[in-house]
């Protein structure tokens, strides 16, 4: 049979894309994509000729099993998405379960994340994080996601559009104050990147002066409350090793 592989895309710069990831679009028999216009482009500039065929989030039951179908017949499938890793918030997911449950492999040629790359260019402490994706909308559970994002003590990587991107940073402030450490890294990779910081105070002041433009990620720093614990244990640890040393 036939392995599904989960191919990472650039976020923005072509240049990412790893010489592993293109050999397997030429190689694989079909390419499950969110949008074929917007992937055949990616082709056409890596020079690669291959069939496409749209997987999005309004045609994820009916194209499954015609997928699972190619895999049986021992076709390679290959997934890709708009930009970056598939399945991460893209409908990628619905595949890569379905293959697994149905007993074929799926492997990742890994590639650009925009979660890992507006983390690590933060500053905000990343051995520990929680991803959070687009919030909600609807008013209850939205409310719920902002709240626990509030009291929660790691790091938050959020997405979100940059027409929302006001609303999201001004319920934040209310929930978490001016002085919460904040990063928004827009337009990764691409010629125009930008890191905004470095509270909400005064990423809200910034983008209220400069209208959000291009593609968004949110790096929140957790509640104070986590960094007086790490605090006091290390100092705690640093008194055990004297006492010791003594
Ligand atoms: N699968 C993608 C990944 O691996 O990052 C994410 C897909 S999700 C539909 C798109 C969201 O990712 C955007 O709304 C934005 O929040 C974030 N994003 C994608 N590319 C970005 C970039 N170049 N700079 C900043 N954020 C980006």
């Amino acid at each position: 049979s036939g392995n599904l592989y989960i191919i990472g895309t650039p976020i923005g710069n072509l240049g990412d894309l790893s010489p592993r990831a293109k050999s397997i679009l030429q190689k694989v028999s079909l390419i499950a994509c969110e949008d074929t216009r917007h992937s055949g482009q990616l082709l056409k500039k890596l020079g690669i000729k291959n069939n496409l065929i749209s997987f999005h989030k309004h045609n994820t039951q009916s194209r499954l099993p015609k997928l699972l179908k190619c895999l049986k017949e021992g076709q390679n499938i290959g997934l890709i998405s708009d930009a970056g890793l598939p399945g991460i918030s893209d409908p990628g997911e619905e595949l890569v379960k379905a293959a697994k449950e149905a007993g074929y492999s799926a492997i990742c040629i890994p590639g650009p994340c925009a979660i890992t790359t507006a983390l690590v260019s933060s500053g905000l402490p990343s051995q520990k994080f929680c991803f959070e994706g687009f919030l909600p909308s609807k008013t209850k559970d939205r409310n719920k996601a902002l709240s626990s994002i509030a009291n929660e003590e790691r790091t938050t990587v959020i997405y979100e559009s940059p027409k929302k991107l006001i609303k999201l940073l001004e319920q934040l402030y209310e929930l978490c104050g001016e002085d919460r450490p904040v990063q928004v890294a827009r337009e990764l990779t691409k010629k125009y990147e930008e890191h905004i910081g470095p509270t909400l105070g005064e990423v809200l002041k910034h983008f209220k002066e400069n209208k959000p433009k291009g593609e968004c990620t949110i790096v929140l720093g957790g509640t104070e409350k986590y960094k007086k614990k790490i605090a006091n244990q290390s100092q705690t640890e640093l008194l055990k090793k004297m006492e010791a040393i003594i």
